[in-house]
């Protein structure tokens, strides 16, 4: 499958050449010293202007999730059904993913998941989570 992506930025190229690398690494303010999601010139928190990148340890835990048993956009369709969920990272950043590699029925709030990095047809990779 083809994943429909939003395009790379000079603010966001950082994150996708690790995400490339199998790594994942987010942008901390010099200015108020939190991490910040998604990569972005202007921090959310104090608006300051400076980041510095730091690796992320992929570890986490599922916050919430759904099962898609329809996808809206045609792209997912050979994917259904799948489960769509927000994971809380270890460091406290919350990300929208798929969790994979297991059935749908094992997902629960709560469950301990790690990082996958995972290409589609296009060869580009994102992080994904499965069961840790
Ligand atoms: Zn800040």
């Amino acid at each position: 499958m083809r994943r429909p992506f939003l395009p790379t930025t000079p603010v966001s190229e950082p994150y996708w050449s690790y995400l490339q690398r199998d790594e994942l690494w987010l942008p901390r303010c010099k200015s108020c010293s939190r991490l910040v999601f998604y990569p972005r010139e202007i921090c959310p928190y104090c608006s300051g202007l400076e980041f510095t990148w730091e690796q992320m340890s992929g570890q986490g835990q599922v916050y919430t999730y759904t099962v898609i048993r329809r996808p809206f956009l045609q792209e997912f369709a050979t994917m259904a059904p799948y489960v769509f969920a927000i994971v809380e990272l270890q460091e406290g950043i919350r990300m929208a993913t798929n969790i994979v590699n297991c059935s749908p029925d094992d997902v629960y709030i709560g469950i301990r998941v790690q990082a996958v990095f995972e290409a589609d047809d296009s060869g580009r990779k994102l992080i994904l989570f499965e069961p840790a």
